[in-house]
């Protein structure tokens, strides 16, 4: 069986080389601990200081501000429960955590969960973009607000959300803001010196799965409380031990994304851009979700109108990888909560199907994959 044509860099994307040979010598050669006081654990910790300088300069952060998590799930987790738990420990009285209607579930779950210890979830709505409202951002968040979180970019649609308006709005209201930058990092110049708190994933820009980090700003005046407890390491707001070798992969992933930003960008925009020329040529009917000016470069959010995408993704699987809705709510036939808060009926969203052109792909799976998609969705 050929490999089909992998388009679904929402969900993940393929690993750097570059991350790859990072992590190599840390599995096999040189094993310490980086918690270890001997010489291998000191040069596992130099590795993992290193990758933290990497990652902190693509988000214009100091290193001592970011902590190693398994992902964006976990520092999700954090950044709303630790940051709930610990404004009630210091006495906060606010008890309000605004997010937008569109976040990934990690954040809807986390803030949801709070209700049994006396927090309110309140939901922006977004319009038809997937773009947070500001009006009624504005007119949500108040004097009981705790924390505001937005994504920076969707993982669904790939919309890009004002965070400058959402911080400005958030300040006013003296309350504290956390951005996921899951889809972001990588893909647009991220500067988190004027959020409280970021997530980030290292699988959704050409590094390993199963690291991520949460930056949490030295200015914020409120510090997550961890979600697990044990050792202290990442300086107690995620103990367990820090994986060197992903840890590294991250680091590599990071260094090469910050001198690939504009490369990479270019490179997406016009492969989706050449994708939805193939697909109009061959007179295939459908509608852009997100207009290009309001979604990340590579990332497309397409209906196709009579056609469930379900079916689409089926059909297409041997030869392209594509997904519908969110990967990390796929199987359920429920209608996805961002296509919903869009405003999309539920036979709206069955129609959507999400593509992402990354970094490894090249012109000739455009043309192919257009080719397959046509055929498919004329049928
Ligand atoms: N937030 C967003 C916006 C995402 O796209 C994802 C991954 N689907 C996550 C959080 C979870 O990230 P991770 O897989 O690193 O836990």
């Amino acid at each position: 069986m050929t490999t089909p044509i992998y388009l679904d860099g929402h969900s993940t994307t393929p690993l750097a080389p570059e991350a790859l040979a990072a992590m190599s010598p840390w599995w096999h050669e040189q094993v310490g601990n980086p918690h270890s006081p001997h010489v291998a654990g000191m040069l596992a910790s130099q590795a993992v200081e290193h990758a933290r300088s990497d990652v902190a300069s693509l988000i214009s952060s100091d290193p001592q501000e970011l902590m190693f998590t398994s992902g964006a799930t976990e520092a999700n987790n954090i950044a709303i429960r630790g940051t709930a738990f610990a404004a009630l420990e210091v006495g906060i009285e606010r008890r309000e955590i605004v997010v937008s209607a569109v976040e990934h579930k990690s954040i809807l779950s986390s803030a949801s969960s709070l209700r049994t210890a006396g927090f309110r979830m309140v939901e922006a709505p977004v319009d038809g973009h997937g773009v947070i409202d500001i009006s009624a951002l504005e007119r949500l968040v108040g004097e009981q607000t705790l924390l505001v979180s937005v994504m920076a970019v969707n993982n669904e649609v790939g919309s890009i959300q004002p965070l400058a308006d959402v911080v400005r709005i958030v300040r006013a209201a003296g309350a504290l803001v956390h951005v996921d930058a899951a889809q972001a990092l990588g893909k647009l110049p991220l500067d988190c010196s004027g959020f409280d708190f970021a997530s980030l994933s290292s699988h959704k820009m050409y590094g390993p799965m199963g690291i991520g980090g949460l930056f949490v700003s030295s200015a914020s005046p409120v510090r997550p409380l961890p979600v697990l407890f044990g050792g202290g390491q990442e300086t107690g707001i995620r103990p367990g031990t820090v994986p060197t070798p992903l840890v590294a992969g991250f680091g590599a992933a990071a260094k090469l994304s910050r001198t690939r930003l504009d490369a990479d960008a270019a490179h997406s925009r016009t492969l989706s851009a050449l994708f939805l020329e193939e697909l109009r040529s061959r007179q295939v009917q459908f509608i852009e979700n997100v207009p290009a000016q309001q979604r990340v470069a590579g990332s497309l959010s397409l209906r196709f109108p009579g056609n469930e995408a379900m079916s689409i993704i089926g059909r297409a699987g041997h030869r392209i990888a594509i997904s519908e809705g969110s990967a990390c709510t796929s199987g359920q036939i429920t209608a996805s909560h961002v296509l919903t808060a869009m405003g999309y009926t539920h036979q709206q969203a069955s129609e959507t199907v999400r593509l992402y052109f990354g970094r490894y792909n090249s012109v000739a799976e455009v043309a192919e994959a257009a080719v397959v998609l046509a055929e498919i969705v004329r049928h």
